[in-house]
């Protein structure tokens, strides 16, 4: 909860409100894990790249840090940067659709983020981030909230010249995908080069 609604947030005492939200205990107690909220906040008020995901999957949840699973490793690889500049918080933030991992569906897939947490936090988070210039949509969640409407992945990704100079959709770097970038030989052809080059010329004038 915003204790003073009247005063701007600071990054880090929203990074501590966020740390300590547990508004989705019920509901996670109720999965098949029945885990408990660990939000994975990794904020930054002059990171010029902000990578919007869907929620931490299990191995995020137990290691407190974003995308440090083979979806990461992936990532890395399309944005041409290795794991030492993607943690820092200076060139890259993160934010998901949830900061939490949400659990499992009966498929064994990870369920979709509570919309609730984009409600509560998203907005704040992404005014205490004014450093951004560009922001990676990854999958139809944050695809969803920031670009308005609702679209099957491969039609937004597929549009992704319209999203720029500012965003990007992309799809998710999970091994689940990866028939989809076999199917979709242009996005590894046609936008990671270009993800690439903009990632390059942003780091090269971050702060
Ligand atoms: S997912 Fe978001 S709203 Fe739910 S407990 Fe975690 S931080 Fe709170």
């Amino acid at each position: 909860m915003h204790l003073r609604p009247d005063q701007p947030d600071s990054l880090a005492s929203l990074t501590d409100e966020v740390l300590a939200c547990r508004a989705c205990a019920d509901r996670f107690a109720a999965t098949r894990t029945r885990h408990s909220p660990r939000p994975v906040p990794w904020l930054s008020a002059t990171a010029p790249i902000l990578v919007c995901g869907q929620a931490p999957g299990a191995r995020v949840h137990e290691l407190g840090r974003p995308f440090d699973d083979r979806s990461g490793d992936r990532l890395r690889d399309w944005l041409g940067v290795d794991r030492a500049t993607f943690y820092d918080r200076t060139r890259f933030a993160v934010l998901p659709m949830a900061f939490c991992f949400p659990g499992y569906d009966a498929s064994g897939s990870d369920l979709p983020p509570p919309p609730l947490c984009a409600s509560l936090w998203r907005a704040r988070a992404l005014a205490v981030m004014p450093g951004v210039r560009l922001t990676l949509l990854i999958g139809a969640h944050a695809q969803r909230w920031h670009l308005g409407r609702a679209r099957p992945v491969s039609e937004a990704v597929a549009d992704w010249r319209a999203a720029l100079p500012d965003l990007l959709p992309l799809p998710h770097p999970s091994w689940r995908n990866t028939g989809w970038l076999k199917r979709n030989p242009w996005f590894e052809a046609e936008v990671v080069p270009e993800l690439r080059a903009r990632v390059a010329t942003l780091l090269d004038t971050a702060p």
